[in-house]
């Protein structure tokens, strides 16, 4: 197949043609370097001013206050899973509190476990995570635990498709936020967390960087036994080149953050994209809610991930097969919610989800 798809994969995602091409064109040569990104070091100036870019970029489109670290980090998000307890725990503060969304955090919580006894403060599994705290009247309430390390919860849960609107209120007990599904979406007051990790993959780049931004407070005197590598101290010092650092994926982070600077206007411009383009596919649920059932409750749908499922596996079947031979792919739903799941990140164009939603209303027509 010579021919792009429109490719709804919910991770590793859709990226902008622009910045896709940019890569094409420097793939032999960086301008200036005579080689490409991939062959030369990590300690040159040209990656030097690279890795710098990328954290301006990032400091400028979520406006990062300089009491901030902007880490780059391998190990996925799932590191992060481990190392956020590892470095924020201690043996006055020996516990954390979890909001559990949907599988990503049951994930994170997991993982956590393994340090400490953590406190899940609020769960999700009974409605098989189909809502948030607080979302309008079905959530329900959680309240913090006194001297909590953390609180830790999940923005936007990919396989769900439930996203937090607002930031969770802890008063002094530092937030730690799980983004990688939604980061650089939308504008975010860096200044209300403790802690921000994501996964380059659905918004931010290829896998195999993870960007963590950190209140410098929050890693100062973390214990030098941990793990030299699993010790976010050691990768401020060293500024992310603690050892060689995904110089690839840094790259093109560096390249996706200049377009959501220079092509898209920013994060509001982008999120103002988003919200537009998931209307389009959440009014044709709503028009047809006999047909198609959304996963989400309609307070707290995600703009990335959007989940709903048929009548019954023929039809979800069909569906697929019908909607891979227009070339809308990677529509499959997580087996845990079943049904479909259109991923429509930052970088999927409009065109792709007008598509989308002329083929649901179709579908719905000629099999109801
Ligand atoms: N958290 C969320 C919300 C995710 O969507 C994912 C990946 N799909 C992860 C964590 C895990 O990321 P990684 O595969 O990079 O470890």
């Amino acid at each position: 197949m010579s021919e792009r798809v429109y490719n709804f994969s919910a991770g590793p995602a859709v990226m902008p043609i622009t910045v896709l091409e940019k890569i094409q064109e420097h793939m032999l040569c960086l301008p200036g370097v005579g080689a490409s990104i991939m062959e030369i070091s990590h300690r040159s100036e040209a990656f030097k001013e690279i890795l710098a870019s990328a954290q301006s970029n990032l400091r400028s489109l979520l406006a990062i206050p300089d009491d901030y670290e902007v880490l780059f980090i391998q190990g996925g998000s799932r590191l992060q899973f481990s190392m956020i307890p590892m470095n924020l725990l201690s043996p006055e503060q020996p516990s954390a509190d979890y909001l559990i969304t949907g599988a990503w955090g049951k994930h994170s919580l997991n993982e956590a476990n393994k340090h400490g006894d953590m406190k899940t403060v609020w769960s999700g599994q009974d409605t098989n995570f189909d809502r948030l705290p607080s979302s309008g009247d079905s959530g329900g309430k959680w309240r913090p635990t006194p001297n909590a390390a953390y609180l830790h919860y999940t923005s936007n849960e990919t396989i769900q498709g439930v996203q937090f609107k607002d930031v969770p209120d802890t008063g002094d007990t530092p937030l730690v936020c799980d983004m990688s599904s939604d980061f650089l979406h939308r504008p975010v007051d860096v200044s209300k967390y403790g802690l921000i990790y994501a996964c380059a993959q659905k918004n931010a780049g290829p896998a195999g960087v993870t960007v963590v931004i950190v209140r410098k407070d929050l890693i100062a005197d973390v214990s030098e036994d941990l793990p030299g590598y699993l010790r976010y101290q050691n990768h401020a010092a060293a500024d992310s080149m603690m050892n060689t650092p995904p110089t690839f994926g840094i790259y093109v982070l560096k390249l996706i953050t200049d377009w959501l600077q220079e092509d898209i206007g920013g994060l509001a411009k982008m999120h103002e994209l988003n919200g537009a383009q998931a209307k389009l596919l959440y009014d044709v649920l709503d028009a047809n809610s006999e047909f198609y059932e959304g996963h989400a409750q309609p307070e707290c749908r995600s703009l990335m991930n959007v989940t709903f499922r048929l009548p019954s596996k023929e039809l979800t079947q069909k569906f697929l097969a019908e909607a891979a031979s227009k070339e809308l792919k990677s529509l499959a739903g997580h087996r845990s919610v079943g049904g479909i799941r259109a991923s429509i990140y930052n970088a999927m164009p409009t065109s792709g989800v007008e598509c989308l939603r002329d083929f649901m209303e179709d579908f719905c027509k000629q099999n109801s």
